[in-house]
């Protein structure tokens, strides 16, 4: 967007691109806006996104905003020249997202510098949990054709990336929509065959019950990063039926260890939702025990929050206050489970990719602040000996 923005030469404008996954998302997508067109009284505000695409006329009844425009609209270079963007008087530009069939690859570079460059290979969702409005924002499921991702990482290796992340709202529905319909384990084998300059290949989030076979072997590759996050949502059999997932907890518990069995040094993140309606004590106590039955690294925990139109929200909602505590317990174990995956890392030597300045990353996403690393190059790995965390984050100093 940035780019299409800049090329059109539009200057100035506020872009605020929303996010729908929980209402307060949605809450704090609107303070932005207000903020935003309070401290820039003369800059137009477009509002783009997934809130945006869900809920168009909510964000045009705000007097701050100037337009709105779709989630297929802000990739396209035409919506972004200045005439067709700010002229005219229809303050709504989105078109249904559901009938959106194809994904151009959005190469989405620089973000953390050199170190690492994001390609988003699919888009969309054909799963309908009953808790998710994503589909709604994205549309159903599309994939960027693999040839055009392989073209994608050769231009990022040749600007001097060190690492490229794969990213999809359903990535491992991945090529179901294409000619053969490879898997995402097949796109991956290929990057790293025909792009041999590639040094590290990082895999975002996944279904856990979408693992294709090529995918699990490739995970041994050491070019491939030893981290996934897994989209696991809840802990207990009954729930996770409710939520209309397609993996039961012994399912989750079998991925993670399959995944450490091939890939020892592997860390993992997850995704749980605390308070999904009649989430009794007894089963989020399933979603707690899980986090260390799959030995999770990086929790990302979720209070439930009914979104509009979705099956959950017609289902018997828990009290706000219970949502609350509990996803405050879940944070807690997750904190611990940071912790304890930190305290791993004291003492030893490793490699580091540095991001910028005195930030870098270990091969497994973890974070790491360099204490005296004045010299080292932004986008190249530099070995370190880790001597303590402040629970968040690693502390390394030059060996
Ligand atoms: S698979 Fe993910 S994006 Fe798709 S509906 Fe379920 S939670 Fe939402």
């Amino acid at each position: 967007m940035r780019r299409h923005a800049e090329d059109a030469g539009l200057d100035g404008a506020i872009i605020v691109n929303t996010c729908a996954v929980t209402s307060e998302a949605v809450r704090t997508a609107r303070q932005t806006i207000r903020r935003a067109a309070r401290d820039n009284p003369d800059a137009p505000v477009i509002v783009t996104g997934c809130a945006a695409q869900i809920d168009a006329q909510m964000f045009a009844d705000m007097p701050e905003v100037t337009r709105v425009i779709g989630n297929h609209e802000k990739m396209q270079a035409e919506t972004w020249k200045p005439v067709d963007l700010l002229g005219g008087t229809e303050k709504v530009r989105v078109n249904d997202i559901m009938s959106i069939e194809e994904t151009a690859g959005h190469l989405i570079d620089g973000m953390d510098g050199r170190a690492r460059a994001y390609i988003q290979v699919q888009n969309g969702c054909d799963h309908r949990c009953t808790f998710c409005i994503i589909p709604y924002g994205r549309g159903n499921s599309r994939s960027v054709p693999a040839g055009e991702v392989v073209n994608m990482v050769r231009r990022l290796v040749e600007t001097g990336h060190y690492e490229v992340v794969l990213t999809g709202v359903d990535l491992t529905s991945w090529g179901s929509d294409l000619p053969n319909q490879p898997q995402l384990g097949n796109l991956v084998q290929r990057i790293l065959k025909l792009v041999p300059e590639l040094q590290q290949l990082r895999i975002s989030s996944i279904d856990a019950i979408e693992m294709d076979e090529a995918l699990f072997e490739v995970m041994g590759d050491p070019r491939v990063a030893p981290f996934m996050h897994l989209s696991l949502q809840h802990g207990d059999n009954l729930i996770l039926k409710r939520m209309k997932r397609r993996h039961n907890r012994d399912d989750a518990i079998e991925l993670a260890a399959r995944l450490r069995s091939i890939r020892p040094d592997i860390a993992l993140g997850a995704d749980i939702i605390a308070g999904f309606p009649t989430e009794t004590e007894e089963a989020f106590q399933n979603s707690l025990a899980l986090i260390e039955d799959c030995n999770i690294a990086f929790l990302h925990a979720f209070p439930y929050s009914p979104r509009p139109g979705t099956p959950a929200e017609r289902m018997p909602q828990l009290e706000k206050s219970v949502i609350k505590e509990r996803a405050a317990r879940l944070r807690a174990v997750g904190a611990n489970a940071l912790e304890k995956h930190l305290d791993s890392y004291v003492g030893r030597q490793v490699d580091v990719l540095i991001e910028k300045g005195t930030s870098g990353r270990l091969p497994d996403f973890t974070p790491v602040h360099l204490d005296d690393f004045e010299a080292a190059e932004a986008g190249r790995p530099a070995r370190a000996r880790i001597i303590e965390h402040d629970k968040t984050r690693l502390k390394a100093v030059t060996p």
